[in-house]
């Protein structure tokens, strides 16, 4: 019995390895990109991305942005 939980774990870590060794080569989604701040680099808040797609700045930055220019 523990001869077939061992090549079980075995074949597990075999596929999990597999699995990540997958995930590691994939390229990260072109979205997290464009979530990013162009002024502090930090993430930009779905909620604001979900307004504004095309939004460049966190709501911070915006605000700083939008108060040099008025
Ligand atoms: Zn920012």
């Amino acid at each position: 019995m523990s001869d077939f939980a061992d090549e079980a774990s075995r074949v597990e870590e075999q596929q999990r390895e597999d699995a990540l060794a997958l995930l590691r080569n994939r390229p990260r989604p072109i979205a997290n990109l464009s979530s990013q701040c162009m002024d502090c680099e930090g993430p930009i808040e779905r909620a604001r991305l979900a307004a504004v797609p095309h939004c460049q700045r966190c709501i911070d930055c915006q605000r700083i942005h939008e108060g040099r220019r008025v």
